[in-house]
């Protein structure tokens, strides 16, 4: 079985505040993109779930959140776990607030349901992957969705006219607790217009949601990495990208660009200044 594993990007991120539970309600318009880890899976008679990549950091036990995936399914059809091989090849870069983890865990269930004689509804198998993590949900489902909650809480919206994207990971990694942690003590400069980024998208209005792309943990990031992510949007508007802004926890910075020329000019002045550099475009 083959399947692919989209990367999301964060058109808007709002924090609403920190919950009883510890958890913080969140308020995000989510949307797929091209770029996208490729994972093989295949039964095996050894009765072990084993997981291989391209990336010899990650983890290639049950900590794989592919593999995390797995346990779950199985749990939550009552079955024994079964001997599994999933290799991935990572393309989405890691710890880049692209959801790449939470893709592969929602690629693995999306593929391990599809082999069912009667297979769960798409919005079944997001609740199974809610018991991996708060983005996986959104990664069963992908498109353009209103994410709220812990980002299980979803609704469809109308997709994002397609548009061509470019991203730049910068060469550092950002911990999603500790920013997490630190956006309670931060004094918000702004917040998302989610309401208007809804609007533009129910008009078909691209340069409407492009205009409206914010994210508040830009405020919550170290001065020299915010300096980074910056200076990457600045080049990506000069170069003719309807809106930039941060995707996630960060540190990924994206913009969208309705020329691929325009697109294509910024792929290169961003290429030699540091970073991981991606020319994508919307699902
Ligand atoms: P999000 O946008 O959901 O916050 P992220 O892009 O910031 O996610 P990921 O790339 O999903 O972060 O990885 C976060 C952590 O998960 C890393 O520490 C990594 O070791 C671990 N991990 C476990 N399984 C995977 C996987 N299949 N792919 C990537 N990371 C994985």
């Amino acid at each position: 079985m083959e399947v692919r594993a989209n990367a999301k990007l964060n058109l808007t991120l709002d924090v609403l505040g920190k919950r009883p539970d510890g958890y913080h309600d969140l308020r995000m318009i989510m949307q797929s993109v091209e770029l996208a880890d490729v994972l093989n899976l295949e039964y095996n008679e050894t009765g072990e779930l084993r997981v291989c990549t391209n990336l010899h950091f990650l983890p290639n036990n049950d900590k794989n959140l592919a593999a995390q995936a797995a346990l779950r399914w199985w749990e939550a059809r009552g079955e024994k776990p079964r001997g599994l091989d999933i290799a991935i090849e990572k393309r989405i870069p890691v710890c880049a607030g692209m959801a790449g983890g939470s893709s592969d865990a929602a690629a693995v269930l999306r593929a391990l349901n599809a082999r069912e004689r009667s297979p769960l509804s798409p919005a079944e198998v997001a609740r199974i992957g809610e018991r991996v993590g708060s983005d996986v949900p959104y990664c069963v489902i992908g498109g353009t969705a209103l994410a709220e909650g812990r980002g299980e809480l979803l609704t469809h919206l109308p997709p994002l006219p397609h548009c061509w994207v470019v991203l730049c990971k910068p060469e550092f990694s950002i911990s999603t607790p500790a920013l997490f942690a630190k956006i309670d003590s931060v004094r918000l400069r702004c917040r998302p217009d989610t309401q208007g980024a809804i609007d533009a998208l129910e008009a078909g209005d691209l340069t409407g949601v492009a205009r409206r792309l914010y994210n508040v943990f830009e405020d919550a990031l170290p001065d020299r990495q915010r300096a980074r992510v910056s200076d990457i949007k600045n080049v990506l508007i000069q170069c003719g990208a309807l809106g930039a802004s941060m995707s996630g926890t960060g540190p990924t910075a994206f913009g969208l660009f309705d020329s691929e020329d325009r697109a294509l000019e910024a792929q290169a002045r961003l290429t030699g200044l540091g970073g991981e550099i991606f020319l994508t475009q919307t699902v």
